[in-house]
């Protein structure tokens, strides 16, 4: 099935594997940089507060618990806390009774300098903003000293305690000014923003090219494949998908090859198959027109001819169809449960109009029960009707023909013994293939005869992994056997056997 080789085409609006690819790496470095700045520059004032104000009401939680729970307080200790928690979260911690009877400061303890300007006015009207506030706590941010770009962040909180005396706490730090930061950031993130695009783009090319490879390789084979090159291999390894795709198309290609041969099969068997019957119509035709015509007689038999050479015709291609296709494997076989005995007897059922007609004596033996195979019962039925129809065929002047069933070792043997006019030792392998026959010299045979039966048989029993044979004799008759799996066997069943 050659096929002309499939152009590459430039299509409209889609762009190689590749190209996505190395676009996709770009965008994702631009969009990851671009929020990089939005969120160092545009965002960091804004960040470093919320993160400020967390730090100061972690602080303020902590002094006030520490503050109000334990009932034997030391005040050195709490004092000590105060300092170090100070020093090391930046935050300057006042106290006052509200009863006005004691202070503390985080300033005494860490040393001077460390008020910040403008502290002890604010913590006054911190002080003096939850007086007058119900909430028990306020926030505000100020400005340092009047200063635009410093500001102080001032927490305050009345903390109650069943041990002691309520005290307000008031936390001030201050927030450094971030311009200078975020200016060196800005320069900073110019460069990187050029070397994250510079590594980006350089990951895309080497990237995109790695997991665009195996695609490129698969759609080259495809292209062979086009082609009519069946025996092109998809195997490719690397991304699980890719080889699943791989295994896909080496399923296809497979599949590809059976319906060429199963083409090319059918058409030498039907050009030479065909032109002998329908050689023999065209003469008997001619000698019917020429010479035959008026004569009824001479007439009616060579239309005899004709009409079971046409017969024959259409024999050989039902036979031909059948073998091309389960030689190419195209047939799709069954594999359902068979009750093989009475699949058996509606067969013979057929043939017994000859017991009438031809004085035929067909006797049918069978294994007790219902005898259950797996397979396609069709296929199976066309297995049996071949050798009865065979040794009717074959049978020369005695008309008995035994079919049996009998069991051997989980096994079920169907067999059809004759007594007609046997097969030569040298013909017992060759009958099995396509178009052969038994040499069989000034021997009478009923029906036509394609020598395609016995070849569809085999090709069957094959796919059905079953036993089969032929035990003969020239002169004395056959037995032509097959032998199949129980799938499960069912005595109590209707006892028609
Ligand atoms: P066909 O019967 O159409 O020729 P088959 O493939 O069924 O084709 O059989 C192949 C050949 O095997 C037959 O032509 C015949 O020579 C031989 N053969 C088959 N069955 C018998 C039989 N029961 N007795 C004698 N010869 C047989």
């Amino acid at each position: 099935m050659k096929t002309d080789s499939a152009p590459e085409k430039k299509r409209k609006g889609s762009r190689s594997l590749r190209a996505r690819l190395t676009f996709s790496f770009i965008l994702f470095a631009v969009l990851l940089m671009a929020v990089i700045w939005i969120m160092q520059t545009g965002f960091l004032e804004q960040y470093y507060e919320i993160a400020m104000e967390k730090r100061a009401a972690a602080g303020m939680k902590l002094i006030g618990a520490a503050y109000s729970y334990p009932a034997d307080l030391d005040l050195d200790e709490f004092c000590d806390r105060l300092a170090d928690l100070s020093s090391e979260s930046d935050l300057y911690f006042y106290i006052e009774a509200v009863d006005g009877t004691f202070t503390i400061s985080s300033n005494e303890q860490i040393g001077a300098g460390r008020m910040f300007m403008g502290g002890g006015y604010l913590t006054r009207q911190a002080i003096q903003m939850l007086g007058e506030s119900q909430t028990g706590s306020v926030s505000f941010i100020a400005q340092a000293g009047g200063r635009e770009d410093s500001s102080i962040l001032v927490n305050a909180s009345l903390i109650t305690s069943e041990y002691r005396d309520s005290i307000y706490l008031v936390s001030v730090t201050p927030l450094t000014p971030l311009g200078p930061a975020v200016g060196i950031l800005s320069s900073q993130l110019k460069i990187i923003t050029v070397i994250a695009l510079f590594l980006g783009c350089l990951i895309a090319f080497f990237y995109s090219k790695r997991l665009a490879k195996p695609v490129i390789g698969l759609k080259n084979k495809a292209q062979e494949l086009a082609r009519g090159n069946y025996d092109v291999d998809f195997d490719s390894t690397g991304y699980a998908e890719i080889e699943d795709l791989g295994e896909t198309l080496n399923q296809t290609a497979r599949e590809l090859a059976k319906a060429d041969d199963l083409q090319k099969d059918l058409l030498a068997n039907i050009s030479h198959d065909l032109r002998t019957p329908l050689t023999m119509i065209k003469s008997y035709a001619e000698l019917i027109r020429d010479i035959s015509g008026e004569n009824k007689e001479r007439r009616d038999e060579h239309l005899q001819v004709i009409i079971e050479e046409t017969d024959r015709l259409s024999d050989l291609v039902g036979d031909i169809l059948a073998l091309s296709k389960l030689q190419a494997g195209t047939e799709v076989m069954e594999n359902q449960p068979v009750d093989i005995q009475k699949s058996a007897e509606s067969i013979l059922n057929v043939y017994r109009v000859l017991e009438e007609q031809d004085g035929f004596k067909l006797t049918f033996t069978t294994v007790p029960g219902r005898i259950w195979v797996m397979g396609d019962e069709r296929k199976l039925q066309q297995v049996m009707s071949n050798p009865i129809s065979n040794s009717i065929k074959y049978s020369g002047d005695s008309k008995d023909i035994e079919v049996a069933f009998s069991e051997e070792d989980g096994r079920i043997r169907f067999s059809v013994t004759d007594h007609g006019i046997g097969i030569a030792d040298e013909d017992k392998e060759v009958i099995w293939d396509r178009y052969q026959k038994a040499s069989r010299q000034g021997t009478r045979v009923r029906g036509t005869s394609t020598g395609l039966g016995l070849s569809i048989a085999r090709e069957i029993l094959q796919l059905h992994h079953a036993l089969y044979g032929v035990v003969s004799e020239l002169g004395k008759g056959s037995c032509f056997w097959f032998s199949l799996p129980i799938a499960e066997k069912d005595i109590e069943a209707d006892d028609n056997f």
